[in-house]
């Protein structure tokens, strides 16, 4: 279950900035998952629960979007969905492409008690 050792990293992101924050109650956690990224949500909540029992993010929210897989073609710039990637460009038929996003797991945005939000990227 690699959603643990994600969990972890993601958490010591989340205590840096609520470093800046003392006192402060982390309400919801923003994620974006792309759907190439190997992760579960599921599992990334189950993790979650696991990671934070007892501590003081125990409650917090995990709000999960999911990204989708997006392709690029390096010869004509047009952009198109994964499940077309095996057949080239839909464009000029180039086989040249590459994943624009759907890979990536980012902590988006943390809301923090009295309505405060706070932005981490
Ligand atoms: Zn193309």
């Amino acid at each position: 279950m690699h959603e643990l050792s994600i969990c972890q990293s993601m958490m010591k992101i989340v205590d840096s900035t609520m470093e800046q924050h003392p006192g402060a109650k982390l309400q919801k956690i923003f994620l974006e998952i792309g759907k190439g990224a190997t992760i579960e949500p599921i599992l990334l909540r189950d993790a979650f629960a696991i990671v934070s029992s007892g501590g003081p993010y125990e409650g917090t929210e995990l709000v999960i979007d999911e990204i989708p897989i997006v392709g690029r073609c390096r010869d004509c710039g047009e952009s198109f969905r994964y499940e077309e990637i095996a057949f080239g460009c839909p464009g000029c038929g180039s086989r040249s492409v590459s994943i624009e996003s759907g890979l990536e797991l980012n902590i988006k945005q943390l809301e923090i008690d009295e309505g405060n939000e706070e932005k981490v990227t």
